[in-house]
């Protein structure tokens, strides 16, 4: 039996140590916030260890700590697995199981982080323990990346190992779940603005002595929308992308979703008011509202030009403000003010690079599929990876319940995974 075929059998036959490391995994309650990991990367770290790995932890901030493991092989060049072990609350009420156990019902592990993303790490930690104890040759080293953090923006997790130095590779897989059994190459970019709107007070009964900020506000949000109207050029290979995952998106029209709705998610930056709040009594005239807006923007879409855009109309929103209320001038009161207070950049790996076919074809000889390309919405820390210049994609199991009550991931789908994580490092390092 060839090398290959031995690691793909062995990932079948260790299925019930899989299952018990993701169980193990889900007990250690890793909530975000806090989103304190020194436990279960003592854990990580112990089992790693103990398998061959050289291990070592590095604390950005109290409690944040990240597991960095490398199976050393022979040549220079390093292939990085990198996933996150810190896991959104949980509500276990709303849950027909404990989701701190582990059970598995119907041939799945439930618990918070199942499917995000605690049963992929176990898959890769799996996958790497393989290839070490069948002593398989690498012409490089595999680098595990098990960080906290992500939830909460990935900054004192992936962020800080790269900025820092402290984690260098060549190609990377996060193995955050990849939704319909697709590869996903890019993702949106997120930005949130606190846009606050500051008036006059008045009795109510004679408001037209003050001026009123949630009018103010909500007027300014009004004229914030008509950014979703602006057509935006995107660059060659976003366009190339955006054909690439037109297959998935029949799919998903053919189970139901209306086209106009996957036009907007993938053609068009969104805005969406999530927050507002205001006023004190209701025959005050206000004096404060505010509001926090998300928007997210599609890979080469530029943050900045977008703040210039909306800059612009609070400029000239204030102008208006200044001449329709003149008493707003003269107290000196800038009417309209925003400020941002999250900001992950969009990010896409170019198709032509060689990873891109190199875990299509993983996951094609593994599970028989050919993987469709996809785009996730949200925000991973792949974006890291992207920004250091290092290829990334994102290939996981899961399920859609991610973040939601009873969080699942299949057991078939985590030996999948094993495989296919084992067999793309073969591949990217080359083995003797
Ligand atoms: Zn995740």
């Amino acid at each position: 039996m060839n090398i290959i075929d031995e690691v793909l059998k062995e990932a079948d036959s260790r299925k019930n140590e899989i299952v018990k490391l993701v169980q193990e995994l889900i007990r250690h309650k890793t909530v975000n916030p806090p989103g304190d990991t020194s436990d279960i990367a003592g854990f990580m770290k112990d089992y790693l260890s103990k398998r061959g790995l050289s291990v070592k932890l590095y604390e950005s901030e109290k409690g944040k700590v990240s597991v960095v493991a490398t199976l050393k092989g022979r040549g220079k060049r390093r292939f990085i697995w990198d996933g996150h072990v810190d896991v959104v609350p949980a509500t276990p009420e709303a849950w027909t199981v404990d989701p701190w156990e582990g059970k598995i019902v119907d041939s799945r592990i439930m618990g918070r982080g199942a499917a995000d993303m605690k049963g992929n790490v176990g898959a890769a930690m799996a996958a790497a323990t393989i290839l070490a104890e069948k002593d398989v040759k690498l012409e490089g080293d595999l680098v595990l990346a098990l960080v906290p953090d992500e939830e909460t923006g990935g900054y004192l997790g992936t962020g800080y190992l790269l900025d820092k130095g402290m984690l260098k590779g060549d190609a990377c897989i996060v193995g955050e779940f990849s939704p319909f059994n697709t590869l996903c190459v890019a993702e949106k970019g997120i930005l949130w603005l606190k846009v606050k709107a500051r008036g006059i007070p008045a009795h109510a009964s004679a408001k037209f002595l003050g001026v009123n900020a949630i009018d103010m506000l909500n007027r300014f949000l009004s004229e914030l929308y008509k950014i979703e109207e602006v057509d935006r050029k995107l660059p060659k290979e976003v366009n190339k992308i955006i054909d690439a995952i037109q297959p998935v998106l029949k799919q998903l029209e053919s189970l139901g979703f209306p086209r106009d709705v996957m036009d907007n998610l993938y053609k068009r930056l969104s805005v969406s008011v999530g927050m507002i709040s205001g006023g004190e009594k209701v025959n005050i005239v206000p004096a404060n509202a505010e509001a926090e807006v998300d928007i997210r923007i599609l890979p080469g879409m530029d943050y900045e030009l977008i703040k210039e855009e909306i800059n612009q109309i609070r400029k000239n929103y204030n102008k208006l403000l200044e001449k329709t209320y003149p008493n707003l001038k003269a107290a000196g009161i800038e009417g309209i003010t925003a400020g941002e207070t999250l900001r992950f950049d969009p990010s896409y790996q170019k198709l032509d690079a060689p990873l891109v076919p190199l875990i299509k074809n993983a996951i094609q000889k593994v599970s028989g599929r050919e993987p469709l390309l996809f785009m996730h919405t949200g925000g991973t820390d792949t974006r890291f990876f992207r920004a250091k210049g290092i290829p990334a994609i994102c290939y996981g199991a899961g399920s859609e319940t991610a973040h939601g009550n009873n969080e699942y991931v299949p057991i078939e789908g985590l030996i999948e995974v094993t495989k296919i994580y084992a067999l793309a490092t073969m591949d990217f390092l080359g083995t003797t």
